[in-house]
């Protein structure tokens, strides 16, 4: 199914609420809404909604291809506030849908290691200051 750029942006606003994923920014007219894919094309990640996030046009371009992981902890050095728990639950929905589908055998391995990579933060990080290392 494939929908236009305005369709899938509205799909993942009604999904996910309309805030920046990286930034918790209401959209609006200082704030423009994008969307963008959690696992980058670059990397495998397929074009669909399970695969799509809404971010304001500011974290979308100064992510680029950055691992989402990654990158989320990125957005917490700098002080903004990335959503975790959406971000989880994206990945888990993709890895989901790819299980379902099939195929994506590039992104699986990066999806994976993606979502070790979140667990190994410890659940909920909210309002934590630092963070331990796992041993
Ligand atoms: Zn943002």
């Amino acid at each position: 199914m494939a929908l236009d750029r305005a369709a899938r942006l509205r799909a993942a606003v009604e999904r996910d609420g309309p805030t920046c994923v990286w930034c918790g920014r209401a959209f609006g007219a200082q704030v423009g809404p994008t969307t963008e894919h959690v696992v980058p094309r670059v990397k495998g990640g397929p074009s669909w909604l399970e695969n799509e996030v809404a971010a304001c046009r500011r974290c979308n371009s100064a992510r680029g291809h950055v691992a989402p992981v990654e990158w989320l902890e990125e957005c917490e050095r700098r002080g903004w506030r990335p959503d975790e728990q959406r971000l989880a639950q994206l990945l888990e929905a993709l890895s989901g849908a790819i299980g379902e589908r099939g195929g994506q055998r590039r992104a699986r391995p990066y999806l994976d290691a993606q979502r070790r990579r979140l667990r190994r933060r410890g659940g909920s990080s909210a309002g934590q200051v630092g963070r331990d290392r796992p041993a």
